[in-house]
């Protein structure tokens, strides 16, 4: 009944209110609400350092955004995708990796391996890459 609705309704944006996106790693650390070592930060983005590092340098590049991952919701985000890789770049330079080469990496679902459902670029390098991928 109509009661039951509302009820519903006024539940899910209490709970959304009240929780935000709080179950999300990434969005704590965007918050600094969870511990991460940050090397950059602006009003779009973070940077920070992997916490298993798969290479020498191995640091994420994440909005401050919740999005999931690189799936259909990006749609009219083109500028903070841009920005993103703007950032991956910059990185790379200020880890002296961008002459010898890096790899930015974005998984986007179980097949490709993405665990944390928050959209995030991988900036890995210092070391050869292998091609393909595993
Ligand atoms: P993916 O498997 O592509 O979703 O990548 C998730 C990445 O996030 C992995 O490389 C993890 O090591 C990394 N990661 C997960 N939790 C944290 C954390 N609290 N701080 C830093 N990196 C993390
Ligand atoms: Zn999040």
């Amino acid at each position: 009944m109509w009661l039951d609705g509302i009820m519903r309704q006024a539940c899910r944006a209490w709970m959304k209110g009240r929780f935000g996106m709080s179950g999300c790693v990434f969005c704590r650390i965007a918050a600094r609400a969870a511990p991460a070592r940050l090397l950059y930060e602006d009003e779009q983005c973070v940077a920070f350092e992997d916490i298993h590092p798969r290479a020498p340098v191995h640091l994420l590049v994440i909005p401050r955004k919740h999005i999931p991952g690189l799936g259909a919701d990006v749609g009219g985000e083109e500028m903070l995708l841009g920005h993103l890789l703007a950032v991956a770049a910059r990185m790379a330079r200020e880890k002296g990796i961008e002459q010898s080469g890096f790899r930015c990496v974005i998984n986007t679902n179980p097949a490709a391996g993405q665990t944390v459902y928050h959209l995030h670029l991988h900036v890995m390098g210092g070391r050869v890459m292998r091609w393909p991928p595993g």
